[in-house]
């Protein structure tokens, strides 16, 4: 199964990947979470990238077009893959394709999650995580027993940086920009599933597995 996850921020992509991967056995490859990775571990390639995530703007194609080869040749990735938030330009949508082909393969599907912009910005405003155990909450739809602490470890939770009011502006600005040309690349390629991610998370993981159930590996 091989398969991209397209939509703007906030329309829970980076959820059902986890949930499809795990179902699958397939590898996730978040280039949002790599990239996070880079900036706690401060590589050199954290530290550049650093400064286009705060504004909420992209980081720049060779980086993560990189970023994203060396993980699909990564064994892991033999039984198949979900990229999430890759590509996320047309540039970057014509890398992935020169990269598979150059492999022998292509993908099976691309999922377009569509989510209202009030619902959008609701979501991602709530957002919290904790620094020391990753857990993750949301202040309206999962929220932690006790003030904004970690149920877990007692750890006051964090904001991501993006997830500020201004950067979430800017980072749906981005979207509309950059990233919304790839639904009509994809229609044109007869790939393109559109899904709407606005239900409860369960629903919506239904109705994607059902779509991507031919395309599990026998
Ligand atoms: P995400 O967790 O997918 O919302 O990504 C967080 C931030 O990482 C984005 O706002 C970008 O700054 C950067 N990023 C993630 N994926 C990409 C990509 N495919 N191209 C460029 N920048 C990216």
């Amino acid at each position: 199964m091989r398969v991209v996850f397209l939509g703007a921020p906030g329309v829970g992509k980076g959820t059902q990947a986890d949930r499809i991967a795990a179902q699958y056995r397939i590898a996730k490859i978040s280039t949002g979470d790599l990239l996070r990775e880079a900036v706690r571990n401060q590589t050199a390639l954290g530290l550049e990238a650093k400064r286009y995530m705060d504004q909420g703007s992209l980081v720049p194609d060779a980086v993560v077009i990189g970023l994203v080869r060396e993980k699909l040749a990564d064994p892991r990735c033999e039984n198949g893959f979900v990229l999430d938030g890759f590509p996320r330009t047309v540039p970057q949508a014509e890398a992935l394709g020169a990269v598979l082909t150059s492999r022998g393969i292509a993908l099976d599907r691309v999922v377009n999650f569509q989510v209202s912009r009030e619902d959008i910005v609701r979501r991602l405003s709530g957002r919290r995580s904790c620094p020391k155990c990753q857990a993750t909450f949301h202040l309206d739809f999962a929220p932690p027993k006790v003030g904004e602490v970690c149920d877990r470890c007692g750890e006051p939770l964090m904001q991501r940086s993006d997830d500020r009011r201004d950067a979430i502006e800017m980072r749906l600005k981005v979207y509309d920009e950059q990233t919304a040309p790839l639904v009509a690349y994809y229609q044109e390629r007869r790939l393109l599933f559109q899904l709407d991610g606005s239900s409860a998370v369960d629903v919506v993981f239904q109705h994607l597995s059902q779509e991507l159930e031919p395309y599990r590996a026998v």
